[in-house]
This record gives structure tokens, C-alpha cells and sequence, in this order.
């Protein structure tokens, strides 16, 4: 037994990577560089920590467990270019590591149960980031990547996208954690747009419209949409109200936004 054995908790979602082959690919696919700055989210015990570290780059790491703290400072405290954040990364300030605009690199094998709120959290800081590496569910992942017209297109695919350019690196298999997690698992690159490729006038209400059009995936947007917007102005936008949410791409959801923002304003 190590000094370093520490024992798994479950509800910080902690399933430690342990295969070395699948680090090294992680690390591969990320290929940070000296000078470079570098966030990981969850370090746990240091699995992608060191390879990073050995990058050159300067890296800030958020960590929530406190029994990790320790074990983290004895292995990488020495270091000039480590930063320790302990504490929530769901409610850590980024604009507190004084970073310049799309120059963050975010790292993290995330516990699952924060995945998508974390995402929608940096996503908020999007002019700080460069761009973000993480582990996810393979299920989140594949909604995250998804194209229209099929079950995985939802509302987590068009506001990340809209955001964020998508590519599903590769998968990894239970068996690269200790302890194994219950799903699939994959790699996911995001890329935040230095410029919005369909830029809603009002976020807020691509996010409205999104969320309403969701809430019954299986009805047309004529009748999802009723409360926001009716048939003429869902025509006006450029859409066939005949059709379902999940046929829409991002473009005609901001459409759709815009017209509500119009119908706002006009009102
Ligand atoms: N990176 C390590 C690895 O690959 O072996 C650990 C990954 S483990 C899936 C997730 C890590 O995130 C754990 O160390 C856990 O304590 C930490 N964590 C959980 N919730 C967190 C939060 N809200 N903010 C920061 N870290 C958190």
C-alpha cells in the first residue's frame, strides 16, 4: 500500500484512470505545449496531472475532494507551473486565473453527475477558452456530436454547438477505471467559435425556444411552440411548423429565435 492509497467515493464521482495506454492517448490527443495554459477539472490522484505537467505547460487544477488535496501537493506541489483550486469547480470563478481571451485549455475525466452543468459553466466563459478535452459518458458524448434528424439531437447538441465546435475523439471501455464505471465512456474535443457561426440576437430565447421544442419531442413545432410563437411567425422564420424539433438544425432554431426576439421588441 502506497502512501498515496486513497480509497474511491461515489457520490464525487470518482473512477480513476489506471490504463496506461488510454492516458497516453488522452494526452495524445490533447498535445499540450510549454508555455500553454492549462485548467484540468477533477485531477483526482494525478492520472492525466503529470503528463500534462511534463508538457511545460502552466497548470491549474480544481479539485473538490479534500482527502485529495494532500496527495496532490506531495506529488506536484514542488512544481513552479502547478496551481491547487480546491474546491467546486461548478462554482469556480475562471476569470480569477487571469487568462487571455481563447487561451484556456480545459482538461477533465469529469464526474458524470456534473458533466453537463460544468460544461454549461464554461461554456458561459467561452472567450477565455481555447479549447476543452473531456471524458465523458459515451451517451453524453454522442448527443454532444450529433447531426440532426436523429434521437440524439436535442437540446444539449444545439447549445453546445452553438458554441462549440464538436468531434468525438474515441471511446474507452470500463475496464480503464478503478473502479470500472457502469457505462461506456469517450473523449470529446470542444472547440469554442471565435465567431458565432448563427448568432442569436437574444441568447436566452434560443435557449426558451430550444427547451419548449424539446419538452415534447414527438409533437410538431406548431403545436410545442404555440405559446412563443404562431404558425405565421414560425412560416415568417422559414420553418414548416408540420415539422418535429428534432428535424431543425441550429441555423432555423436561431431563426426561431430571432423572430421571437422581433415579436419582443415589435410587441
Ligand atoms: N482525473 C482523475 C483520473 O482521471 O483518474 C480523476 C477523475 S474522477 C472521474 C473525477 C474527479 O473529479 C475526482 O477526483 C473528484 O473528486 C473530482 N470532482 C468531483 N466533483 C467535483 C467538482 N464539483 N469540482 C471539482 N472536482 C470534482
Amino acid at each position: 500500500m502506497s502512501e498515496y492509497q486513497h480509497r474511491a467515493r461515489k457520490r464525487f464521482g470518482q473512477n480513476f484512470l489506471h490504463d496506461a495506454g488510454v492516458i497516453h492517448r488522452i494526452l495524445r490527443g490533447i498535445h499540450a505545449k510549454e508555455g500553454e495554459r492549462l485548467l484540468e477539472i477533477g485531477p483526482g490522484q494525478g492520472a492525466l496531472t503529470e503528463g500534462l505537467l511534463g508538457s511545460g505547460a502552466q497548470l491549474d487544477v480544481i479539485e473538490l475532494d479534500l482527502d485529495l488535496i494532500p496527495i496532490l501537493q506531495s506529488k506536484f506541489g514542488h512544481e513552479p507551473r502547478f496551481k491547487l483550486n480546491q474546491g467546486d469547480a461548478l462554482k469556480f470563478d475562471f476569470n480569477q486565473l487571469n487568462a487571455e481571451p481563447h487561451s484556456l485549455r480545459v482538461v477533465g475525466n469529469l464526474p458524470y453527475n456534473i458533466s453537463t452543468p460544468l460544461i454549461f459553466h464554461l461554456l458561459s466563459n467561452a472567450h477565455l477558452i481555447r479549447d476543452m478535452h473531456f471524458m465523458l459518458q459515451k451517451e453524453v458524448v454522442e448527443r454532444l456530436a450529433a447531426e440532426p434528424g436523429g434521437g440524439d439531437w436535442g437540446r444539449l447538441s444545439i447549445m453546445v454547438q452553438y458554441h462549440c465546435r464538436v468531434e468525438h475523439l474515441f471511446n474507452v471501455g470500463p475496464g480503464a477505471f478503478n473502479p470500472p464505471p457502469k457505462v461506456d465512456s469517450a473523449i470529446v474535443r470542444l472547440v469554442p467559435h471565435e465567431v458565432l457561426p448563427h448568432p442569436a440576437k437574444d441568447h436566452r430565447l434560443l435557449e426558451r425556444i430550444v427547451r419548449e421544442a424539446f419538452n415534447q419531442r414527438r409533437k410538431t413545432l406548431r403545436n410545442t411552440l404555440k405559446g412563443l410563437l404562431d404558425s405565421h411567425a414560425i412560416e415568417a422564420a422559414g420553418v414548416d411548423g408540420g415539422l418535429r424539433p428534432e428535424q431543425l438544425d441550429l441555423a432555423a432554431f436561431v431563426r426561431l429565435a430571432d423572430q421571437l426576439a422581433e415579436q419582443t421588441t415589435g410587441a
